[in-house]
């Protein structure tokens, strides 16, 4: 169930690990992990879905 995110550094679409559900300031949910590839932080994203 891993989430797909852009990572900045692959500069590609990559699976990632550590995933974790985060809310953000402006009540958005998002997922945050790092890359598979090269550990990079990544975020995704996710909408307003509760
Ligand atoms: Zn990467």
């Amino acid at each position: 169930m891993a989430e797909k995110g852009f990572c900045v550094k692959c500069k590609e679409s990559r699976e990632m690990k550590y995933e974790q559900k985060v809310t953000m300031k402006n009540g958005r949910l998002a997922a945050k992990g790092k890359c598979i590839k090269c550990g990079t932080g990544m975020y995704k994203i996710l909408g307003n879905k509760k």
